[in-house]
């Protein structure tokens, strides 16, 4: 009888641990704006997260030979142009002769 109810009381757990994920899931997808934000500490939390995300975002630039968009990080920059890389700053600076 005992193993019985250990197994419902860890099905239990489980499934709040799976719900209150997925929520915090949910509320992160909807937003800072569209979120319940109940108490001032959860939404403290909240508007962390989000700067971190803002953190992580780069910069993107147009390439200056294909026009394609890049992150920042991975530019090279040639004759005070950004390009994709090494083989279009090359065919660009070429061209450009
Ligand atoms: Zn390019």
């Amino acid at each position: 009888m005992t193993r019985l109810l250990f197994w419902i009381a860890l099905v239990i757990l489980v499934v709040a641990a799976i719900r209150s994920k997925l929520r915090a899931a949910l509320a992160r997808a909807q937003g800072p704006s569209a979120g319940p934000a109940p108490a001032s500490s959860g939404g403290n939390a909240n508007a962390k997260a989000w700067s971190r995300v803002e953190d992580q975002s780069e910069t993107m630039l147009c390439c200056a030979h294909c026009g394609v968009y890049f992150p920042a990080s991975e530019a090279v920059r040639a004759d005070g142009r950004d390009y994709c890389g090494t083989a279009h700053a090359r065919e660009a600076h070429q061209q450009a002769r």
